[in-house]
């Protein structure tokens, strides 16, 4: 074991917004980060000028600040490894270009897009429809390698466009081992000679990761299972560049998938089922579309997190909620499955449910009060978290706080009538008048006193409990639900409560 600081990195690139496996990958190198003392770098990888998208990037700092997941070292915070936006690194990824070509591992191709354009149109067939620029073809390309030392000197003076392509070998086994796959072997046979610098000068994905990963002295590379084929691409670069022995662990995290199983969850799929699949709402600036997102939707960000860490991992127990503290030490790689994990938006539900629940009312009602704003309801701090706690564990999204005690906000105008009519008489209206007389000395008192008060009056007045009690609540609420009654009547106050009484039996009438 060597004891150099673990130092992880999220290396997104901003083409557009957050899918929450691109969290989950966020999550788990924060994790481990935090775990071992170790730093958690942010590096947007915008090399690929031609898919930057503009807004991606705030759009990922903000998700990652609302997550609770911010890192040690990014483009906004900076840090010792710095610029971290690889566009801004540029000039310095030729030179490694430039000393793989004269190692022999890498190669000039000065092939112009119509001549590669021909050789797909030459080499294609059914069951190769895109021919690739490999071991075999650049054997019959304009490179460095089919060309004389003179031509290349020559048209390298005459600065002809051209790119640096990996010398992929012809033959051989590539093996590493990975943190959650275990050994993991591809051929060099499968795959082609990918261009490492662009005719602009710009490094591709390919180079920059791995020259990144070596300068910010990156000591674990985690990210989704879809860059595995990419993966002998950059091992080989790690060898070819020398610095093998400074490579970082791999390990690429499980797919989350579509909830029957049946592939990579999607954008789309969320569109078609309903549910976000992005992390916060997403505006594609092109088309001015908005994809929904798990912020907007109304989760907590420790629920989303906590839903998230589960969809891959456990700790090989039953537990399901972890508070992000718990998370940070009990995390493992060993425990993360190489299946990929099914998304379940129920399930996402219910952790949401189990956070809302949990969660003390004075934050809840912090979080609830954009909902009485936007309805133009004013009500007094303490109020409206005495309601959140009344209806909380009936919850599943803050708003439904609404959705549940809606009435504790403005006396109900319409009545489930059916509910009561029929069996309204001139007892139970006179006994309500009575109950009206009596709940004004009866002001301050809590809910169990005026329950037993309500009780002792039925009592004396001949009638059954649940007879008056069902008009009263609807009284309160307009129909047959709500927290337990004398709760309502504890928070609305006697003032309240008499108003509605009297409302009420104008209604009943
Ligand atoms: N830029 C890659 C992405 O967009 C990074 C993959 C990696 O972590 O190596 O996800």
């Amino acid at each position: 074991m060597d004891h150099k600081k673990v130092r992880v990195r999220f290396a997104p690139s901003p083409t557009g917004g957050l899918h929450l496996g691109g969290v989950r990958t966020v999550l788990f190198n924060y994790l481990f980060a935090k775990q071992h003392k170790g730093d958690f770098v942010l590096r947007i990888e915008d090399t690929d000028q031609t898919r930057y998208v503009p807004g991606a990037e705030e759009y990922i700092n903000e998700c990652l600040r609302w997550c609770g997941l911010t890192p040690d070292e990014s483009p906004e915070v900076g840090g010792p490894f710095g610029p971290y936006r690889q566009s801004e690194r540029k000039p310095l990824y030729r030179q490694y270009a430039e000393q793989l070509v004269k190692a022999g591992h890498a190669y000039y191709a000065f092939d112009t897009p119509e001549e590669l354009e021909s050789m797909r149109e030459r080499l294609k067939t059914p069951e190769n429809p895109s021919p690739q620029y490999n071991h075999v073809v650049r054997a019959k390309m304009r490179n460095s390698l089919t060309l004389s030392d003179a031509e290349v000197q020559d048209l390298l003076a005459k600065n002809t466009p051209h790119v640096i392509r990996i010398s992929m070998p012809a033959n051989e086994d590539i093996t590493f081992t990975d943190l959650v796959r275990g050994e993991v072997t591809f051929h060099t046979s499968q795959v082609d000679d990918k261009v490492l610098l662009k005719a602009d000068g710009m490094p591709t994905y390919h180079l920059a990761v791995v020259v990144d990963d070596y300068l910010m002295k990156i000591t674990h590379a985690f990210r989704g299972e879809e860059w595995l084929p990419s993966a002998p691409v950059h091992l080989l670069l790690w060898k070819f560049l020398g610095w093998e022995a400074d490579m970082p662990q791999w390990a690429h995290l499980p797919l989350i998938l579509k909830p029957d199983g049946n592939g990579k969850l999607s954008k789309r799929d969320g569109d078609r089922l309903g549910f976000p699949v992005y992390a916060m709402n997403w505006r594609d600036p092109a088309s001015g579309d908005i994809t929904k997102g798990f912020r907007e939707r109304g989760f907590l960000p420790e629920a989303f997190i906590n839903m998230l860490a589960m969809l891959g991992w456990n700790d090989g127990t039953e537990q399901e909620i972890f508070s992000l503290e718990e998370l940070i030490s009990k995390f493992s790689l060993e425990r993360v499955h190489k299946a990929g994990a099914k998304f379940d938006f129920e399930k996402a539900k219910w952790f949401n449910h189990q956070y809302i629940h949990h969660k003390d009312n004075e934050s809840l009602a912090a979080l609830f009060q954009p909902v009485l704003d936007e309805k133009g309801v004013t009500a007094a701090p303490d109020y409206v978290a005495t309601v959140a706690g009344l209806v909380k564990e009936r919850c599943y999204f803050v708003n439904e706080i609404w959705d549940h005690g809606f009435f504790f906000f403005q006396s109900p105008d319409t009545y489930d009538e059916a509910a009561v009519k029929p069996k309204w008489n001139a007892d139970k209206d006179a006994f309500f008048q009575v109950w009206s007389a009596q709940l004004e000395s009866l002001s301050a008192a809590p809910a169990a006193d005026l329950e037993a008060a309500f009780k002792a009056l039925a009592a004396e007045k001949n009638l059954k409990m649940g007879d008056v009690q069902l008009p009263f609540r609807i009284m309160l609420t307009g129909g047959k639900f709500g927290p337990p009654v004398f709760d309502i009547v504890a928070t609305l106050g006697v003032a309240e409560t008499r108003n509605r009484i009297a409302k009420g039996l104008a209604a009943f009438q």
